[in-house]
């Protein structure tokens, strides 16, 4: 085996996230004990108790590889992700929240005021009747408590620091991950050719529908149904039955896994190579296997017909861009913030 100093550094840390990328790298089973094996761990507190000042003690690029994971939403975030930048060789925006921003990116569909509201003011299981909300500092008999300051936008982790590689996925699958492991792993031991930077990593550059084994037939929708509306077919397109599926738009990698049990791809796996906006893309895909109407119809007529198909669909924005809002050309809603729709 390495001896210690001979391991490359592994650090795996979270931005805003909920935990499931951690748990998808321990879910890699038995390889797990492979890359304990092959790497140090230099900083992955999820696992191991390691502080901030260990990694301040590094030198510059001590860590070779980074998966970073979360979306940047307030500053502890952004000053976490700069520090592991410096300290890292590869940096791997591992997820889709650091991809592409995810979950907690749909706030940027509204202002920062109103997801406090939500939270802390005008929710059901709250006791907060004098309105207390987080505050980034506030004077106690012991001192000055310090909190990060929460953004008013989502960010992902490359909109605030270099990224060298993308593995996307909510969580990425362990697969994919052991397969990106090996590569980076041949890279730094073999000197074995490593992607080009900037490279979406774990991917298959075209569409989940490629991965997906359902029957697909000419697309005609009438109705959109949520999945507890209705039992689907088993063999057939989702899509075509009117249940939202986001395969056309979507990269595959994943093995098209939630289409196969009956539930449309959400669209983690973010965009196709050379796709700007994973949620217009979808939307004109949606837009060509509608039923338009028959020959004939009036204009009027018709636009009701492509309404009412339309209005089936629930929360439009939520369900297109559910991954990809930061990475989307909308990136945010226009409301007010601070008054310039930014951080
Ligand atoms: Fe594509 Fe979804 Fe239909 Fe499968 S179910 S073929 S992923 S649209």
């Amino acid at each position: 085996g390495l001896r210690m100093s001979e391991k490359p550094k592994l650090a795996m840390y979270w931005g805003s996230a909920c935990g499931g990328c951690e748990i998808s790298v321990l879910n890699i089973h038995e390889h797990i004990l492979a890359v304990d094996e092959i790497f140090d761990i230099a900083f992955f507190p999820c696992i191991a108790d390691f502080k901030v000042h260990h990694v301040e003690s590094y030198d510059d690029g001590y860590i070779d590889v980074c998966l970073w994971n979360g979306a940047i939403r307030n500053s502890e975030n952004e000053e976490m992700a700069h520090l592991l930048r410096k300290k890292s060789k590869v940096m791997v925006a591992f997820g889709s929240c650091a991809y592409e921003g995810c979950i907690p990116a749909l706030s940027n569909l509204t202002s920062k005021e109103a997801t406090f509201n939500t939270v802390y003011g005008e929710n059901a299981s709250l006791d907060n009747p004098e309105g207390v909300v987080p505050l980034t500092s506030v004077e106690v008999a012991e001192g000055t408590l310090t909190l990060p300051e929460f953004y008013h936008t989502v960010k992902s982790l490359d909109q605030v620091v270099d990224v060298d590689y993308y593995l996307p996925g909510c969580p990425p699958e362990p697969p994919q991950i052991w397969a990106v492991l090996q590569v980076v792993v041949a890279g730094l031991l073999e000197g074995a050719p490593l992607p080009p930077a900037g490279s979406v990593v774990g991917v298959t550059n075209v569409a989940v529908c490629e991965e997906c084994e359902r029957v697909k037939s000419e697309k005609c929708i009438e109705k959109f149904y949520r999945p507890y509306e209705i039992i689907p077919d088993p063999e057939q397109c989702l899509l075509e039955q009117g249940i939202m599926c986001m395969g056309l738009a979507t990269n595959g990698g994943c093995g098209a896994l939630c289409p196969q049990v009956g539930m449309g791809c959400r669209g983690c796996y973010g965009p196709l190579p050379g796709v700007e906006d994973q949620g217009a893309k979808m939307l004109s895909a949606v837009a060509s296997v509608i039923n338009a109407g028959e020959a004939g119809m009036e204009e009027h007529e018709l636009e009701e017909k492509i309404q009412a198909v339309v209005d089936t669909i629930v929360d439009p924005a939520g369900t297109f861009y559910r991954f990809s809002m930061s990475h989307s050309l909308l990136r945010r809603a226009k409301v007010n913030g601070n008054g310039k729709g930014e951080a």
